[in-house]
This record gives C-alpha cells, sequence and structure tokens, in this order.
C-alpha cells in the first residue's frame, strides 16, 4: 500500500531563513513555493533523490503548523507516504482500526490528494497519505 517516502514535512517560523539554509547553505535545489490556504501555509518543495523535503510556514496563528511550533518548536512535523490509491488505502486503514484525521482526501501542496493519519494511531508520528 506505502510506496515510498514522498516527503518529510519541516515546520519552520520562517519560509525565507529556511530557504536560506535548506537551498544556499545545504545546496538542495527548490522546486517551487506556493500557499495552500485550506491548511494555512505556505510551502516549498525541495526535491532530494526519490523523495522531498517541504518546509512549512504557517500563514495564521492558529493554523496546525504554527500551534505545532508553539508546542514542539520548529523541526520535523510530518511524514508522508505515497500511495496509489488514496480512498483505499484509507479504507483499509480504517478496517483496520487505525485512527484517521481526514475520513476523505484533501487537497495538498503540488496538487496532490492528501489525507492525515493521526498521531495517536503511529507513535506520535504525524503520517500524511500522499497521492499524485
Ligand atoms: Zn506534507
Amino acid at each position: 500500500m506505502l510506496k515510498k517516502i514522498d516527503h518529510l514535512g519541516v515546520a519552520v517560523r520562517d519560509l525565507e531563513a529556511a530557504l536560506h539554509i535548506f537551498r544556499d547553505q545545504l545546496g538542495i535545489d527548490v522546486d517551487g513555493v506556493e500557499e495552500v490556504a485550506e491548511q494555512k501555509v505556505k510551502v516549498a518543495f525541495l526535491p532530494l533523490g526519490e523523495s522531498k523535503i517541504e518546509l512549512l510556514q504557517s500563514t495564521d496563528p492558529e493554523g496546525p503548523v504554527a500551534r505545532f511550533i508553539e508546542r514542539r518548536g520548529e523541526g520535523i512535523q510530518h511524514i508522508a507516504f505515497r500511495v496509489e490509491n488514496l480512498e483505499e488505502s484509507l479504507g483499509r486503514l480504517k478496517s483496520k482500526g487505525v485512527r484517521l484525521i481526514d475520513e476523505k482526501p484533501r487537497r495538498g501542496a503540488g496538487g496532490a490528494r492528501v489525507a492525515f493519519i493521526h498521531p495517536k494511531s503511529t507513535c506520535g508520528v504525524l503520517i500524511e497519505l500522499c497521492e499524485r
């Protein structure tokens, strides 16, 4: 069901400052920057091998990324696994008793369809399922 790690989501306070580190100092190319209004974030994708780094800056102090930083500071916020069929994957997880945040797919960055699994079901790790 899970094909690969699609990306690692990193919560940052300041996207420009984070791009200075990841792009200018670490030398990872930036694929693009976009705003995802539904998730109240500005996002930059940095492809690295088969996966990507997703830098997330909140656009709203009440957004999930802002709340994450408030509680835990900057850092890895979620792991995204690539799936081929998001509805089927969600159905399978639900039938196994996994607690879902999203029962239905929503729009993610880069035109992807995404859904999140509750970290209480996954050892404290927020997992995003991502269909491209
Ligand atoms: Zn993500």
